[in-house]
């Protein structure tokens, strides 16, 4: 069984108290996957100073020199693809084609950051006064804490640490709880390609320990974090007291809409993705099905017997299409969800329970499960469940199905299928969520896009593409003054 180990100031170790956790595999809950340690605050402490140290010189390398590396940092990953994407299945249990995609994220994000540092554009500004010139350029900020969730164990910290590392920020690391070995294996190869020493550090540990003593530390700058909108709410809140810039992408609820003029087949595909894949486990899974009456029956028969037929199992194996739930207290959480759901009145079409059986016994499967006779008020159409439940909101027009899918407090992804363009346009100009999918699922990111939601899915700020370079620099504005002389601004005019 691999131990695995920190990595602080360029040198793996344990934590200083000694003290470690296991990490097993929710498909088979026998098999340990690793031991990791359970850091606390002064191994948080010294990651924290090392990356102060290492910041003075990392953030004099030139932009496309740090690039150069991220570029390396992607071949390695595309080199050692397939076996990092059987690790992540291994600790989180979704299917390989989807650790796979997984790992691809983090390629795609780690060429996009490398051809980000022979950009980096600042601005030439004309000045009010004669013989003088105006520019803004972007600047690093500093040490930059990356907390991340579990659902994306490479997509999402490469979303964060490419970027920061791009920008000229030195970075300590929290992955989750659930999913350190995939977070090890980045931290390998970032060093392996060159990254130095106190540049990148990773403490393994829980949130409450390791994650607090990041964000409530002086000498971190900035946070960006991706879990929970609860969490989310605490890191705000602690952010605030040093002033930190921080970065909160947290809980979705998101929702497919299907018109009575959709393709009918293409928003079946759709919604099986967006609702089954991952086990339901994304952000931006598509959580409830808002199907117009006209196309109601038709829709839910053919939807309910396709899921029926889905194979849950271990993700590994080629004949899986759902893997497990990630631990015990999700699986936990889905099946409250699904009580809660029959207490309110809902109806379940098909699942409701947990997967059980041989091999099943041996994990925490859950059946994919779907609710009819949904109203807009009910929690199970309002709540994050993050599980493989889906709930079913019957409308009538085009106005009230963007009523319904705007009902909750998140605004991540959502999507619609239709034929008719002007609706198409309405729902793009009318639905309150960062994402909109037209004729898509309510997944399918890609990195060099933005990528953020709106009202309680965030604080504003977004990953993905150009947008997340925003917030892992600072502008610093420049005025030359070549006249020779005093000129002063709205004054000598
Ligand atoms: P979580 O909020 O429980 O944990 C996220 C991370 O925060 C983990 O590393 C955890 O250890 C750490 N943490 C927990 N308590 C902390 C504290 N007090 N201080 C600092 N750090 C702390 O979320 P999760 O269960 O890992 O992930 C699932 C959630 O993440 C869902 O709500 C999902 O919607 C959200 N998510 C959002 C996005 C997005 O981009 N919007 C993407 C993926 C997941």
């Amino acid at each position: 069984m691999k131990k695995y180990q920190n990595f602080i100031n360029g040198k793996w170790c344990d934590a200083k108290s000694g003290k470690t956790f296991e990490n097993r595999n929710p498909a088979n809950w026998s098999e340990i996957v690793g031991i990791f340690p359970k850091s606390g605050k002064e191994d948080v402490e010294e990651a924290i100073k090392a990356a102060r140290t290492a910041f003075e010189k990392w953030r004099l390398v030139p932009a496309p020199k740090r690039g150069d590396i991220l570029k390396t940092v992607g071949d390695i990953m595309s080199a050692r693809k397939e076996e990092i994407a059987k690790l992540m299945t291994r600790e989180m249990g979704k299917v390989l084609t989807e650790t796979k995609g997984d790992v691809q994220e983090g390629i795609d994000t780690a060429y996009y950051a490398a051809s980000e540092g022979r950009r980096l554009f600042g601005h030439t500004v004309p000045s009010e006064l004669p013989n003088k010139f105006n520019m803004a350029m972007r600047v690093p900020i500093g040490v930059a804490g990356i907390i991340t969730p579990w659902n994306f164990p490479m997509a999402i910290p490469t979303w964060k640490i490419f970027p920061a590392l791009l920008c000229g920020n030195t970075v300590v690391f929290k992955p989750a709880s659930d999913t350190p070995a995939t977070a090890t294996v980045l931290v390998e190869i970032l060093a392996e390609a060159g990254v130095p020493e106190g540049v990148i550090n990773i403490v393994h540990g829980g949130g409450g320990e390791v994650g607090n003593a990041i964000v409530g530390h002086q000498e971190v700058d900035l946070v960006s974090f991706t879990g929970s909108t609860e969490i989310g709410i605490k890191i705000s809140e602690m952010g605030s007291k040093t002033l930190k810039r921080v970065s909160l992408e947290l809980g979705g609820k998101n929702a497919q809409i299907v018109m009575d003029d959709a393709d009918l087949n293409l928003a079946l595909d759709g919604v099986l993705w967006g609702a089954f894949g991952t086990t339901g486990q994304r952000c931006t899974a598509t959580s409830r099905l808002i199907l117009h009456e006209k196309v109601f029956d038709k829709f839910m028969s053919i939807l309910v017997d396709r899921t029926k037929k889905l194979r849950l199992g271990d993700g590994l194996l080629p004949t899986t299409d759902v893997g497990p739930c990630v631990n015990e207290g999700q699986r936990q959480t889905d099946h409250s969800y699904v009580e809660i759901g029959l207490k309110e009145g809902a109806k379940l079409a098909c699942g409701g329970d947990i997967g059980k059986g041989g091999d099943l016994d041996k994990g925490w499967f859950y059946q994919p499960t779907i609710f009819t006779e949904v109203t807009p008020n009910m929690r199970i159409a309002k709540e994050e469940i993050f599980g493989p439940v889906l709930s079913v909101i019957r409308i009538k027009s085009l106005e009230e199905a963007i009523n319904v899918l705007n009902d909750t407090i998140y605004g991540l992804s959502s999507s619609i299928y239709t034929k008719n363009v002007n609706d198409a346009f309405r729902a793009i100009r009318d639905i309150k969520a960062g994402i909109t999918y037209i004729n898509a699922p309510t997944i399918g990111a890609e990195a060099h896009m933005p990528f953020g939601g709106v009202k309680q899915t965030g604080n504003g700020h977004c990953e993905g593409g150009w947008t997340v370079y925003e917030f892992f620099s600072e502008w610093k504005t420049i005025y030359i003054d070549y006249s020779g002389g005093l000129q002063r601004a709205q004054i000598d005019t």
